[in-house]
């Protein structure tokens, strides 16, 4: 059962690549009419059928910052009823807004994935993210209020009040993070909380884990474990829907997804406010179209690694040139580095020139200082320098 938009959700492929055709028709027609940047590069482009996708020009995170804030804005601001700024390529400003239809559609989205999660208008839903650098948020607590759910979207300040948010309102699902899930996994081993004390069933995460940490949670929570999928630029939740099978089926009827080049490109066919053509994500991917048990008929998304360099610190976009431009302005400009991000900082060791090495050990420090100090006041960075000698080629 557990399938809100039976219509849209387990549509027969061949009427769902109909409406498909019909919706992407229709958003050219807009783009044409509303787009100075579309306009010029569809011209008098026509599509007979889906395939014919492959003419139609792409757009990438560079074109998103080229066109900000509102160059990619298909309404005029007075039809727009919210925005929310993001970090975009290179960590660059982003900007998308949203019509209210645009809103209630998203709602309706997330609302697919909570409803195949097993909620109903009985649970109460805490949503947890982080607000303000996770702008998914809104999307699950509309998506909540769809279903109508109870919905907290209080964002508590601290490990405690969080765990007395879960003692006393009782919340049925938790929306979070995976380090804000882990956080809570290991405080209620380390006070020995027993977890069916809480009433949770259910924890959505922000994003896709591994198995085995999917396994932890689940045992360590004693919950349901369920993942978003989504792509930061375009709905970070509602993307996909995540159905009993694990399987992350795409949401086609709203979005037209097709993989170049091994990189997942984007077709909103229904936004509003920001339509975007031919996306590139720049998120690896493969898709699937088969029968899968639950039912649904989305493709089947398989994200893979990102191929811009982009890594996730505490739920922030970091970009590896960011780093590479940091570095630039110390003393260990132009040498090799490699990164690991830990839970609350990032780690960066940098391959030293043997000059570099020859100084003395209270000169080292000093440079992980200076350098310390550059990513503190460049990107209100924590880091943990670490000075290496070179590593072997490859
Ligand atoms: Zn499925």
């Amino acid at each position: 059962m557990k399938v809100l938009d039976r219509r849209y959700e387990m549509m027969p492929r061949d009427e769902l690549e109909q409406l498909q055709l019909e919706r992407l028709q229709a958003l050219l027609a807009r783009l044409k009419r509303n787009v100075r940047r579309y306009r010029e590069l569809l011209g008098d482009t026509r599509i007979e059928s889906l395939a014919d996708i492959a003419r139609l020009p792409c757009t990438t995170p560079e074109n998103l910052a080229e066109a900000f804030p509102y160059g990619m804005f298909a309404l005029p601001l007075r039809e727009v009823v919210r925005l929310h700024p993001a970090l975009g390529f290179r960590g660059t400003p982003l900007v998308t807004g949203y019509t209210r239809t645009d809103l209630a559609q998203w709602g309706r989205l997330v609302a697919r994935q909570l409803v195949a999660s097993g909620v109903t208008a009985n649970d109460v839903v805490q949503v947890c993210l982080g607000s303000g650098v996770y702008r998914g948020a809104s999307g699950y607590v509309m998506g909540a209020e769809t279903v109508e759910a109870s919905v907290i979207a209080e964002e508590p300040f601290h490990i405690d009040s969080q765990l007395a948010m879960l003692q006393s309102y009782r919340p049925t699902m938790l929306v979070t993070t995976p380090d804000n899930a882990r956080e809570l996994m290991k405080t209620l081993q380390h006070r020995r909380i027993d977890p069916p004390s809480l009433h949770l069933r259910t924890v959505l995460l922000s994003r896709p884990v591994s198995r085995e940490t999917r396994q932890a949670l689940e045992a360590g929570l004693l919950v349901a474990v369920r993942c978003n999928c989504g792509v930061d630029e375009i709905l970070d939740s509602g993307f996909c829907v995540e159905c009993d099978a694990g399987h992350f089926h795409v949401n086609e009827d709203q979005f037209l997804v097709e993989v170049q080049d091994g990189e997942l490109g984007v077709t909103t066919l229904l936004r509003e406010a920001v339509p975007l053509l031919r996306y590139r994500t720049r998120i690896a991917a493969t898709l699937r179209r088969e029968k899968c048990p639950c039912g649904r008929t989305g493709a089947i998304l398989e994200p893979g690694p990102r191929l811009d360099g982009r890594l996730r610190v505490r739920e922030s976009p970091l970009y590896e040139c960011q780093i590479a431009e940091v570095l630039a302005q110390t003393r260990a400009a132009g040498h090799r580095f490699h990164v690991e991000v830990a839970e609350r900082h990032v780690i960066i060791a940098i391959e030293m020139s043997s000059a570099l090495f020859s100084d003395v050990m209270w000169m080292l420090t000093d440079l992980q200082n200076e350098i310390q100090n550059e990513f503190k006041t460049r990107l209100g960075l924590d880091t943990d320098i670490r000075l290496i000698t070179p590593r072997d080629a490859g």
